[in-house]
């Protein structure tokens, strides 16, 4: 029998229901599960951003070990809820239950660190130039946040924006995707009773609509956005006419380099969780294989084997390794992107368009001595597809590595010392893996990317605090 959940915006610490405008069902069986939500509108965009603008002072009143009690608390409220948020994440997007579970305690972690980092915002004090006079810095809120985020780390994404947000004094209004929505709700309920004060995060349903009318909304400092490039250049320019501050986090195009004197092995463990698990539906996911010539045949065999043994399966299924994509919409684009790349005349060695699989499910897909001018390596694909790269040594790799207009992630595989250091400087990407998935980051560090991938301060660990704040220096002559 099929669930039916139906949604609510949360604004002002209430409920407020709303006519059913968006749907999202189970991607891997649409019969058992769907959720309808309402769009917001306007009036409403307006209500919850004065809801947050009041709760910024309430919270500056109550004091920061209150602030850092709520958020541990918080914390705490997910790791005890890891099962059941973990399913509602697998059921409503695909992503298979081992990787629900991590990323619901990710989340918990998160605001763990942030309860800390509430504690810790600590300012600077130092002599000034003129004589007998003092200079402080204080990191003060940036004031209210508007959150926009994607669907494909439902609850991570916005626990590393929500988080940060309160632990520095800011109040949220939030806009989760329409793909996510019960899980929002869910992180929503739990946050809404850490104990903080009424309206300190707002959440608001609903599809690009509400999402424009956020990045429009009067009277918002911050917008913190995480999703497709089309979709973060459209707030980009909307924050740019008002000059309110932005971080984007967008796609990426990620290429994992792979050298003569790299252990296979561990090269093709990297190449598999980089690619395919999530569906390859990670900002971070590897899509190109940068393979030198002299191993490249010996990697492609162990790969096709290891890619022909995943299982793909039903996402709450402890023993699947590859679940759906998380929407019909999704299947088509990535099929849609799959034929023309064949129609170009590169070949898929595993996968591609001729495998038909049902409901959102698609096949892992492997495309073999890619052109390096081919759309494969210069537009994301997200979905489990990547292509190889034929390369002639290091300085050949890098090259192609840099080839296009991103610069989320970036691996290699080596056993060299020099290579690796050479790697770190020459790639450009924010985050660079060594014998590592390009996919996959600790929440105590920066995140963040280069060029078309990303733009403003880098999100999570204690770089957070860049964005969430702003600096006072003052300047103070006794008499
Ligand atoms: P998306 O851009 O379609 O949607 C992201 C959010 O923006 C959603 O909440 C959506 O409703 C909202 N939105 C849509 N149109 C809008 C508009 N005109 N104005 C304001 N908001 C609008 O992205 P998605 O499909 O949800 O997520 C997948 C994308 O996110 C991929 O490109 C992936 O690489 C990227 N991503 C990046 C990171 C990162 O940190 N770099 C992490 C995860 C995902």
């Amino acid at each position: 029998m099929t669930e039916n959940i139906l949604l609510s915006h949360h604004v002002r610490g209430r409920a407020v229901p709303g006519v059913a405008a968006f749907t999202q069902h189970n991607p891997a069986a649409p019969v058992d599960l769907r959720i309808e939500g309402p769009e917001a509108d306007a009036a409403l965009v307006a209500e919850a951003v004065a809801a947050a603008r009041e709760a910024i002072s309430e919270s500056e009143a109550g004091g920061i070990e209150a602030r850092a009690d709520a958020l541990a608390r918080i914390g705490r409220r997910l790791t005890g809820d890891v099962e059941r948020l973990a399913r509602l994440i697998a059921r409503e997007t695909g992503k298979t239950i081992g990787d629900s579970k991590g990323e619901v305690l990710r989340a918990a972690r998160i605001f763990d660190f942030f309860a800390g980092e509430t504690l810790r915002n600590v300012g600077e004090r130092f002599a000034s130039t003129r004589r007998g006079a003092t200079v402080e810095v204080d990191f003060v809120p940036a004031g209210v946040v508007a959150a926009i985020t994607p669907w494909n780390f439902p609850i991570a994404i916005p626990a590393w924006k929500i988080a940060p947000a309160l632990a520095f004094g800011n109040a949220v209004v939030w806009k989760p995707s329409e793909t996510s929505s019960a899980t929002a709700a869910a992180l929503m309920a739990i946050i809404a009773e850490g104990g903080l004060p009424v309206g300190s995060v707002n959440m608001l349903l609903g599809a690009g609509e509400a999402g424009t009318l956020l990045a429009h909304a009067a009277d918002i400092d911050a917008i913190t956005f995480t999703g497709s490039v089309a979709t973060g250049e459209r707030v980009r320019f909307a924050a740019a006419k008002r000059a309110v501050r932005t971080q984007l986090e967008m796609g990426g195009v990620n290429g994992l380099i792979v050298l003569a004197d790299a252990n296979l092995d561990i090269a093709v463990d990297c190449a598999i969780n980089g690619a395919f698990l999530a569906a390859g539906q990670r900002c971070t996911a590897t899509s190109r294989f940068i393979v030198d010539h002299s191993v490249s045949d010996r990697f492609l065999e162990t790969l096709l084997s290891r890619v022909a043994a995943l299982t793909i399966g039903d996402p709450c299924d402890p023993a699947t390794a590859v679940g759906p994509l998380a929407t019909p919409r999704q299947k088509k684009l990535i099929s849609q992107q799959v034929a023309s790349v064949e129609a170009s005349g590169v070949k898929a060695v595993c996968g591609g368009s001729a495998v038909e699989m049902a409901h959102c499910f698609y096949p892992p897909t492997v495309f073999d001595n890619v052109p390096r001018t081919s759309e494969l390596g210069h537009q994301e694909i997200f979905g489990p597809v990547a292509g190889m790269f034929r390369v002639d040594g290091f300085d050949d790799a890098i090259e192609v590595l840099n080839s296009n207009r991103f610069g989320l992630s970036a691996g290699i595989c080596t056993s060299s010392l020099l290579h690796a250091e050479e790697f770190k400087r020459r790639a450009r990407a924010g985050m660079q893996m060594i014998n590592l998935p390009t996919a996959g980051v600790d929440y105590h560090a920066p995140f963040g990317g280069v060029a078309a991938s990303s733009l403003g301060p880098r999100e999570q660990g204690r770089a957070a605090r860049s964005f969430y704040t702003n600096i006072k220096t003052s300047y103070q002559q006794p008499l």
